[in-house]
């Protein structure tokens, strides 16, 4: 069969190789990058879509508008308004069929072939290949233990004026990092000197552990006169509710907001109307509070688990910046005491000893570090963290 030419830009992801190893019976996987469902609140979401039903029945099985279902884009608003993004309209965001759609959709309305884009490195896999599968040429900015590196930033940004920069400045996938408050007020500046959108990827954000992260790039949008206008921000509900649900959100300037909505509706013309009107009555219902306060106990006490055990039983053969949100470790092998070095040669050794966790270098676009490694805690308990953790151990 003859295929578009854009499938050359892209390849199956190596990731989707190891995924076929986890069936094995008996492996703990730390590979997965799935919130974990026995956290699900079945019974809030129960509840609120047979209200989304009785309530509405029209609303929430009929086609509904491109735009989002007006009762959750209203609680969306008002939502994002308790992370301190002030004077947002329901107008002004966008529900989309997870984030991962809007991304998509920033790739349709953004990207012509052969222009740049610049991503961290490294970044989420699925924006690598979807910006490749419009033909963007991929640019990396390096990051440290506070996220990306501001001053590299602006040096890629001035030489290769890029369309838009991709961050993830929030816990991010993989690096489970976070993006101090002077770099991201840097990064608003540094939108305004070059008029150039910062897309903010935020669907780790509400789980963080002890201290509340740094507000979005969009919130701090307030304190750098003019840069609200070069900010693009997607969140999601999928990490904290349910990946399932496929509801997430955009909220852009205007003029992005309509061509995005444009193409949304050749492609899935709205989001599952169902799915946004549970949505909708799950925030209405007033349950997110203690659902957030629930995921993050649970999260804070597995990631602190594994960065234990990682100390533990790996000591000086690996270095990591001990999460403080999110579902990741983002980690690297130092070769310390002649110990592999190499994230890939970890991961065949580590699936022989029984547990499963993703080498590091398809995350990056450009000049892959493969000593590095992505570690989700999410979805094993802290048992199961400290056996598998063991098993690494051993592998090494
Ligand atoms: N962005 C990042 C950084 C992610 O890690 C993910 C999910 N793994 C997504 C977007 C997409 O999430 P969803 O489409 O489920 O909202």
């Amino acid at each position: 069969m003859q295929f578009a030419g854009r499938l050359n830009n892209v390849e199956t992801s190596a990731i989707r190789e190891l995924f076929k190893l986890l069936g094995k019976p008996g492996i703990i996987s730390f590979a997965g990058g799935f919130p974990d469902s026995a956290m699900f609140d079945v019974e809030g979401l129960k509840e609120a879509s047979a209200k989304a039903l009785a309530e509405e029945p029209g609303g929430a099985l009929q086609y509904g508008a491109t735009e989002g279902y007006n009762p959750l884009r209203e609680q969306l608003a008002a939502f994002m308004g308790t992370k301190g993004v002030k004077g947002l309209n329901p107008e002004g965001l966008i529900v989309t069929t997870g984030s991962q759609q809007a991304l998509d959709l920033l790739g349709k309305t953004l990207i012509s072939p052969g222009d740049k884009v610049i991503v961290e490195g490294p970044t989420f896999l699925a924006t690598i290949q979807c910006f490749r599968l419009y033909g963007a040429e991929l640019i990396s900015a390096p990051i440290d233990g506070n996220g990306v590196k501001t001053d590299e930033l602006e040096k890629l940004i001035a030489e290769h004026r890029p369309k838009f920069v991709y961050l993830i400045p929030t816990f991010g996938n993989p690096s489970g990092g976070l993006l101090n408050l002077e770099r991201r007020k840097k990064v608003l500046e540094l939108a305004v000197k070059y008029q150039t959108l910062i897309v903010e990827d935020d669907p780790y954000g509400d789980l963080y552990f002890n201290e509340a992260p740094p507000p979005s790039i969009l919130a701090l949008s307030d304190s750098v006169p003019g840069s609200r206008e070069w900010i693009a921000h997607c969140g999601s509900m999928s990490k904290v509710l349910s990946p399932g649900l496929r509801v997430g959100w955009m909220i852009a300037p205007a003029e992005l907001l309509a061509k995005a909505t444009m193409c949304k509706q050749f492609s899935d013309a709205h989001t599952s109307t169902f799915a946004q009107a549970t949505a909708a009555q799950y925030l209405k219902a007033g349950r997110m509070p203690a659902t957030l306060a629930h995921v993050r106990k649970v999260y804070a006490e597995r990631a602190l688990a594994m960065g234990e055990a990682l100390r533990q039983e790996l000591g000086d053969a690996i270095e990591f910046v001990q999460p403080q949100g999110g579902l990741f470790v983002w980690a690297r092998l130092t070769g310390a005491g002649g110990k592999v070095k190499d994230g890939n040669e970890f991961a065949r050794r580590a699936i022989e000893q029984g547990v499963a966790f993703v080498p590091g270098a398809p995350f990056f676009c450009a000049n892959p570090d493969p000593a590095t490694l992505r570690l989700s805690f999410a979805t094993a308990d802290v048992a199961r963290i400290e056996e598998g953790v063991a098993r690494l151990g051993k592998a090494l």
